[in-house]
């Protein structure tokens, strides 16, 4: 008989690994919370517009995407070019992306210029440097406006306000994976989970929303998940693909991740009825770390004519949203879009949304798939394994928690 596994949570990992177990042939169901499953790569579907929880891209040459191939969902976009802004010291300047906007942008002077592209090349070199990427990108001795480009870049590519704590190395990589291209989703990230869902109902695969695990014991063949409305179910294997405090719960040890480094973010999403005159399709803090990019310029996201932008405010690790969280975005939405307060059809707004769960950095190692002492179970997710970031790291650990549990079942 095939072996009978539960995954906890919805979400692009519980998605992934519930699509590979099923295609080996397991019996799985899926328990997912919420009333729909897709986690934070859920987009509303208002009116005409498709409205992700914040910011959303997908890296090109990630896991996430190759995952999504290997699969077969089907995803697109409209890639297109858009001019791209810098903001340093409340002023707009070409944010430069190859040499002619490198030749002609005020953001930097000559000297600036030349230091740029030195430190470019260098970053295409740097094999696997040891140390923070605050370290790596102060031994370059840049001037200071170099060096803030580059810290806005390491923001851009990993949401990670925090260079003092992020490896140089995971860095590095992360921001070449960026620099290799990203894609805006036509109708949103819903489509990628939606896409997944259909897999792995394919591949046999069983899901039930509005069914949230509150507690997971042994049994006398496996496990048993206890669900908060009362029922209990046993599996051959589980794999928890919730957020690490759930997960924590779960395996009997609150507390467990508590040291994890999430990163979030503030976002303000806005769905508009039309472009605004003077709007930019996209702005980069310098100085600030701050991001603007109007999505629909390049996906379909809007009924004609209408415009999706979102804003966002990258948090440190420890830092809580001031109070000031809306006006600071919605004052980068006046720069960006001005007047954009009279075409508004939908805005939605995260504050301190956790954008990663843990980000890989020095002092906090994220922790394994495979739960110490708990054979059989396995964590998955975007704080679990050492690879990649953001949602590639869904990706892998999704994908490596299945192996294992595949491997432990025979
Ligand atoms: C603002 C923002 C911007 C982002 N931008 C990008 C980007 O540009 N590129 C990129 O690659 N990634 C980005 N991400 C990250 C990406 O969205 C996540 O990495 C990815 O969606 C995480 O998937 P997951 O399955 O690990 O977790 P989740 O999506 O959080 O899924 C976990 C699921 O578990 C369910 N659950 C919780 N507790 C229980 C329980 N007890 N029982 C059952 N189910 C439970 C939850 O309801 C949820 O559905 C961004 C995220 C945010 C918030």
């Amino acid at each position: 008989m095939a072996s009978s596994i539960l995954v906890i949570g919805a979400g692009i990992a519980g998605l992934i690994a519930a699509h590979d177990l099923a295609a080996a042939g397991a019996s799985v169901t899926v328990l997912e919370a919420a009333a729909r499953p897709g986690g934070r790569a859920q987009t509303r579907r208002e009116e005409g517009y498709a409205i992700n929880q914040g910011p959303h891209a997908l890296y090109l040459r990630g896991a996430f995407r190759q995952a999504l191939d290997r699969i077969g969902v089907a995803y697109a976009g409209e890639p297109r070019e858009i001019q791209r802004k810098a903001l340093r010291s409340g002023k707009l300047h070409t944010l430069p992306s190859g040499a002619a906007s490198l030749m002609t942008t005020s953001l930097f002077d000559i000297a600036d210029k030349a230091g740029f592209v030195s430190v470019m090349a260098k970053l295409n070199e740097a094999g696997t440097p040891p140390g923070s990427f605050a370290n790596w990108a102060d031994a370059q001795r840049l001037r200071p406006r170099v060096r803030g480009a580059l810290s806005a870049l390491l923001r851009l590519s990993s949401y990670a306000h925090a260079e003092g704590e992020v490896p140089a190395a995971e860095a590095i990589a992360q921001i070449r994976l960026a620099l290799g291209g990203t894609l805006y989703v036509n109708e949103g990230w819903q489509t990628l989970a939606d896409g997944l869902l259909e897999k792995a109902e394919a591949a046999g695969a069983a899901i039930r929303t509005c069914a949230a695990a509150k507690a997971l014991t042994r049994a006398a063949s496996g496990w048993s998940v206890h669900l908060a409305a009362g029922e209990t179910l046993h599996a051959a294997g589980v794999i928890l693909a919730c957020p690490p405090d759930a997960a924590a719960a779960l395996i009997g040890a609150p507390g467990r991740f508590a040291n994890l480094r999430t990163c979030r973010a503030n976002t303000l999403d806005l769905a508009l009825r039309r472009r605004p005159e003077g709007s930019h399709d996209f702005v980069l803090g310098i100085d600030r770390p701050l991001y603007a990019s109007v999505h629909s310029a390049t996906a379909r996201l809007t009924p004609p004519g209408g415009v999706l932008a979102h804003f966002a405010r990258y948090l440190a690790p420890d830092e809580a949203p001031g109070p000031e969280a809306t006006e600071e975005l919605e004052s980068l939405a006046d720069l960006t879009l001005p007047g954009w307060r009279d075409h508004v059809v939908r805005r939605q707004r995260l504050i301190a949304m956790p954008v990663v769960y843990a980000l890989p950095t020095l002092a906090v190692p994220r922790p394994d798939v495979d739960v110490p002492g708990m054979p059989g179970v396995c964590l998955a997710g975007d704080w679990v394994g050492r690879d990649a970031m953001l949602s590639d790291t869904a990706a892998v650990s999704a994908q490596n928690a299945a192996r294992s549990l595949l491997n432990y079942l025979g």
